[in-house]
């Protein structure tokens, strides 16, 4: 045997991790390399072993104890597999990763979609989809409805998904008598173990089709293009997520078909920018308008508001507009819209122009800047 790794490395940790960070390592390498997830990998496989036996040591006080103190020698090598079990004492993907999903909601939407559990002839439910999809800043704002169209396998509508020419009938898998798997038996440096595979004949369903359907060659699903129209709430932003149920891939064996994810991808506006549900929005102001307050019109996205300035605003000021934000798509309170101060420098002036800023500045004496004023007494003080 291969020298073994040593047990915090196979888990991508430091020695000394915490049992927190052992138990979510070892979560997240087990969901990587989970035969579940990576079927005939037999470096996947390996992988899995190796990172079990690493946790059945490092998650175990008193063998970790023995480990941290003599390395691989203090630990009995073959612990980790459980005798001639195999994966015997180790449970099922959803009893290790049923908490970290829940159990619903998105439970399929990593890509294992159905097909758990040992009954590979009973009905499954069929994978799950996942779409992104552009949408405008408005669209996200004041909700929509969209038509998608989207390529994906449907079930075949000449045999029903049966896979079998109409008017014949399946028949019992010759190789695996309608069990779906097959046995073997394995030597390995542990003991003989028996292990339960796939029958390759029939594909797991037990059942062979003796004349295919002519339509979907015998697969019971064929390719076409849908359009599904799509309710977009009100309130939405980049990376929210629609689920479609029954819309993804076609059920096995008479099962439900899986759901579709729409993420959604929210475009960019030309004035405003978005904060969660506020908006925010940057507003030229000349000088005179900030040294002498003005009433400015405010666009906010649905309409127009008048909005006074006082005099003497300062550049960068940010004023709160109130409810003309997004409304929040759970709650439906609106957030606000915050119009920010971009004061503007006047260019491109002629001699006139020149001639009266020039006077206008020279009227203004020390009163009128009292930034200006107080920079000059802290500079003062520093040079006495
Ligand atoms: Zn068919
Ligand atoms: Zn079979």
């Amino acid at each position: 045997m291969a020298e073994k790794r040593d047990y915090y490395e196979v888990l991508g940790l430091q020695k000394g991790a915490s049992e927190a960070e052992i138990k979510s390592a070892f979560r997240k390498m087990a969901m990587k390399y989970h035969p579940d997830r990576n079927p005939d990998d037999k470096e996947a496989e390996e992988k899995f072993k190796e990172v079990n036996e690493a946790y059945s040591i490092l998650s175990d006080p008193d063998k970790k104890s023995k480990y941290d103190k003599f390395g691989h020698a203090g630990v009995d090598p073959n612990a980790g597999f459980g005798g001639g079990g195999g994966f015997g004492g180790f449970g099922g993907f959803e009893d290790i990763f049923g908490d970290i999903f829940g159990g619903g909601g998105f439970g399929g939407f990593g890509g294992f979609g159905g097909g758990r559990g040992a009954n590979r002839n009973g009905p499954r439910k069929g994978s799950d989809l996942q779409r992104r999809m552009d949408i405008t800043f408005e669209e996200a704002a004041f909700g929509t409805k969209k038509e998608i169209r989207l390529t994906k396998n449907v079930v075949c509508d000449e045999c029903n998904g049966t896979g079998a020419e109409k008017g014949t009938d399946k028949k019992t898998c010759p190789v695996c008598g309608g069990r779906g798997t097959v046995q073997s038996v394995q030597n390995t440096p542990f003991g003989q173990f028996a292990t339960q595979t796939t029958c390759n004949r029939c594909g797991g369903t037990g059942q062979i089709i003796e004349k295919p359907c002519s339509k979907c060659s015998g697969s019971g699903k064929v390719r076409k293009t849908v359009t599904i129209t799509v309710d977009i709430p009100a309130g939405v932003d980049t990376d929210s997520v629609i689920p479609i149920r029954g819309q993804g891939e076609p059920g096995v064996n008479g099962g439900p078909a899986g759901d579709l994810y729409l993420v959604l991808n929210v475009l960019p506006h030309n004035l405003f920018k978005r904060q969660g549900d506020d908006l925010w929005l940057d507003m030229p102001i000349t000088f005179a308008q900030a040294a002498l307050g003005d009433e400015i019109i405010v666009p906010t996205l649905s309409d127009k508001v008048t909005y006074k300035i006082p005099a003497g605003t300062q550049p960068d000021t940010v004023f709160r507009l109130r409810g003309k934000g997004i409304k929040n798509h759970r709650t439906g309170r609106p957030g606000d819209l915050y119009v920010k101060v971009d004061l503007e420098v006047p260019t491109k002036l002629d001699s006139k122009q020149k001639k009266l800023i020039r006077e206008l500045g020279e009227a203004l004496d020390g009163e009128c800047y009292q930034k200006k004023k107080s920079f000059g007494e802290k500079l003062r003080d520093l040079f006495d």
